[in-house]
C-alpha cells in the first residue's frame, strides 16, 4: 500500500539543508498542479498548505471540466479555446475523474434554441478533436423524455451540448499523490508564516508552522510561488506589507438536493438568470448539485457561508424549471466557495473580471505569485508558472511533461461500474481491505454510502488528518448529505484515532469541531 505519508514529508523538509528549487505555497488546484509540473520535470520542488487540500475553492466548485459558454457569449475565443483543449487533456488523463456530460438548454421563447443553437455549433467547432459530441436542437418531446422533471408548462424544445464534469477534491487528492509520485515534497496542516529574504530583500525561503505541533521550521529555496488562490494578497503582504491587492473576491454558492429532483443522466443549462449569471443544475453521484451564485464579499475565509438571499435566489430559479418544486427543508447541503477573480480596472460586476489567470513577479522579492483562472485550465496554468519559475530560479530548463502524463488512479481499463469508480487503480486495493478486517465493509452512516475502510485508507494513504478531511474531500459525504456526515462524526473519529494514534481528547474535540462546521451546510 503507497500513498502519501506526512511524517516522512516533515523529516525531509527539516533534513532539507540546501534551497529546494521550487517553494510552493496553497495546495489547491493551482498549487498541486505546480508541484505535479515541476516535480515531473524534476526539479526538487515542495509545497505547503496551511489546511487540507483542496480545503479552499478547489474543493467548492460547480465540478465543470469545461470551456466556458459563457465566456464565448463574451467573446473571449482564446479563454475558451484553451480550456476545451485541456478539459480534452485531462478526460484522457484521468478518465477515472472526468466524464462527459449532457447539457440541455430548455427554451420557453420562440428564439431561444436557434440562438443558443447557433453559438453552441461555435462551441463544438472550437473544441476540434477534443470534441465530447455534438450540440443539437431537440424537440420539446425529447426534452422532456431526457430530464422528466422539467416544468413543461410552455416548453418548446431546447439544445444539448456536451461538456466535461469532474470530482474537484478527488482530483486534488489525485495530484497530490500524483506529485508524490513525480517526486515532489507535500505536506498538509503547514502554513507560510513568512517569507525569508536574502540580504538584498530577493525572497529565498519561507517559515513554516506544523499545524499539529507548532513547530516552526525554516525552508531555503530558489524560487518561492505564490498560489493561496483567493489568500494570494495576505501572502502578499507577507512578503510586501504594502502592495496592492490584486484579488477581488465574490462568493459562488450551490446547493445540493436529492436526485429525484433530476432523474436523469443530463444536466440543465440556464443561460441567463435574474442577475444575469448562468445556472446549472447537474446530476453528481447521487444528487443534484444546482449553483451558483457571484456575491461580492469583503472578508475572505476557508469557510465562506452562505447568505439567506443567495439560498432563496438559487432555490427560485431552480424552481421555475422544475415540474415540482423544491423546498429550503430539502436541501440536503449547501456550499459556498470563493472565485479568486483578478481586479481589471474599475469594474464592479464581479461576473465581468477576468477568468483568466495572472503571473506576477514581485520586482523587489522575485516571489512569484499565480491567482485567477479556473480548475479546468490548472494544468496550463501550472505549465506557464514552472516555466517562469525554472527562469527565475536559473534550472535546467526542462520542457513541461504534463500534457498526456496520467493522474494517479489512471487504468488502461477503466472500472466504470460501482462507487469506488473515482479511486480508479486505487478501488481494487480498498477493496481489499474491506474485505481483510470485519466490519470495514459496512458503511460509516444509513444515508451515506462511504464505507469505514475508506475512512482507513483516507488516513493510511491520502493523508487525512481530521473528520472534516475524510468527510468532505477524500469523501464527499459533507456534500451529499450534511446532517447524515455530523451524525457520523463520532464513528469516523474512532476510526482515525486508531489509525493516527490519536486518544479520546482528540476524538472528543475533533466531533465537536466537526459537527460545528458541518451545521453551516445545514440549512435550519
Ligand atoms: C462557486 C465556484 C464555482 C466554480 N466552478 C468551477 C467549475 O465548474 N469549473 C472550473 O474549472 N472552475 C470553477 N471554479 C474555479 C476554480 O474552483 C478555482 O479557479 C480554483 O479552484 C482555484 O484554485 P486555487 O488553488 O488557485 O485556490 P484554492 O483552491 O483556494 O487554494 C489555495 C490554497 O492556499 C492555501 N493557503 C492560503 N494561505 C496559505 C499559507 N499562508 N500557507 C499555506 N497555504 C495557504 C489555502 O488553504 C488553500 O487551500 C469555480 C469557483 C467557484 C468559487
Amino acid at each position: 500500500m503507497t500513498g502519501m505519508d506526512r511524517d516522512a514529508s516533515l523529516d525531509r523538509i527539516r533534513a532539507h539543508r540546501s534551497p529546494w528549487d521550487i517553494i510552493i505555497i496553497g495546495g489547491g488546484a493551482t498549487g498541486l498542479g505546480a508541484a505535479v509540473d515541476a516535480a515531473s520535470r524534476g526539479y526538487d520542488v515542495v509545497l505547503f498548505e496551511q489546511a487540507d487540500f483542496a480545503k479552499g475553492t478547489s474543493s467548492r466548485s460547480t465540478k465543470l471540466v469545461h470551456g466556458g459558454v459563457r465566456y464565448l457569449q463574451q467573446g473571449n475565443v482564446s479563454l475558451v479555446m484553451e480550456a476545451l483543449s485541456e478539459r480534452g487533456r485531462l478526460l484522457h488523463n484521468a478518465p477515472h475523474l472526468v466524464s462527459d456530460l449532457a447539457f440541455i438548454i430548455p427554451s420557453y421563447e420562440w428564439w431561444e434554441s436557434p440562438f443558443y443553437g447557433i453559438g453552441l455549433k461555435v462551441y463544438d467547432l472550437l473544441a476540434g478533436k477534443y470534441g465530447f459530441g455534438r450540440s443539437k436542437h431537440l424537440t420539446r418531446k425529447k426534452v422532456i423524455e431526457e430530464i422528466p422533471s422539467i416544468q413543461t408548462e410552455g416548453l418548446r424544445g431546447g439544445t444539448r451540448y456536451f461538456d466535461g464534469q469532474f470530482d474537484d477534491a478527488r482530483l486534488a487528492i489525485s495530484l497530490a499523490m500524483t506529485a508524490v509520485e513525480q517526486g515532489a515534497t507535500i505536506t498538509n496542516y503547514t502554513g507560510v508564516t513568512a517569507i525569508s529574504k536574502d540580504p538584498e530583500g530577493v525572497a529565498r525561503g519561507v517559515i513554516v508552522v506544523d499545524g499539529e505541533t507548532g513547530e516552526s521550521i525554516e525552508v531555503p529555496g530558489k524560487v518561492v510561488v505564490n498560489a493561496t488562490g483567493p489568500q494570494a494578497d495576505a501572502v502578499r503582504r507577507l512578503d510586501q506589507a504594502d502592495v496592492e491587492p490584486i484579488v477581488t473576491p465574490s462568493q459562488g454558492v450551490h446547493i445540493v438536493l436529492d436526485r429525484s429532483f433530476i432523474p436523469s443522466n443530463s444536466a440543465i443549462m440556464v443561460p441567463h438568470t435574474d442577475d444575469g449569471r448562468v445556472m446549472f443544475a447537474i446530476p453528481w453521484y447521487d444528487v443534484a448539485v444546482i449553483g451558483t451564485t457571484d456575491t461580492p464579499i469583503d472578508e475572505i475565509t476557508l469557510e465562506p457561508e452562505p447568505f439567506a438571499q443567495e439560498i432563496d435566489f438559487i432555490l427560485e430559479t431552480a424552481n421555475r424549471y422544475l415540474t415540482r418544486p423544491a423546498s429550503r427543508e430539502e436541501i440536503k447541503s449547501v456550499f459556498a466557495g470563493i472565485r479568486p477573480l483578478v481586479r481589471a480596472g474599475s469594474s464592479d460586476s464581479t461576473s465581468a473580471l477576468s477568468r483568466d489567470h495572472t503571473i506576477l513577479i514581485d520586482p523587489d522579492s522575485g516571489m512569484m505569485t499565480v491567482v485567477g483562472g479556473k480548475w479546468t485550465t490548472y494544468r496550463k496554468m501550472a505549465e506557464d508558472v514552472v516555466d517562469q519559475a525554472s527562469i527565475l530560479g536559473e534550472l535546467q530548463p526542462v520542457p513541461c511533461q504534463t500534457e498526456s502524463l496520467r493522474i494517479h488512479g489512471h487504468e488502461e481499463t477503466l472500472r466504470t461500474e460501482g462507487r469506488l469508480s473515482f479511486y480508479g487503480s486505487d478501488a481494487s486495493d480498498i477493496e481489499s481491505l474491506a474485505a481483510d478486517r470485519p466490519g470495514l465493509a459496512e458503511t460509516i452512516h444509513a444515508d451515506l454510502s462511504t464505507t469505514r475502510a475508506e475512512v482507513v485508507w483516507a488516513c493510511r494513504c491520502e493523508m487525512a488528518r481530521t473528520i472534516d478531511d475524510v468527510l468532505a474531500r477524500r469523501s464527499r459525504s459533507l456534500l451529499f448529505d450534511a446532517k447524515a456526515s455530523s451524525e457520523s462524526a463520532e464513528l469516523v473519529g474512532e476510526l482515525m484515532s486508531t489509525e493516527l494514534n490519536r486518544d479520546q481528547n482528540w476524538v472528543s474535540e475533533q466531533i465537536r469541531v466537526f459537527r460545528d462546521l458541518a451545521q453551516g451546510y445545514i440549512i435550519s
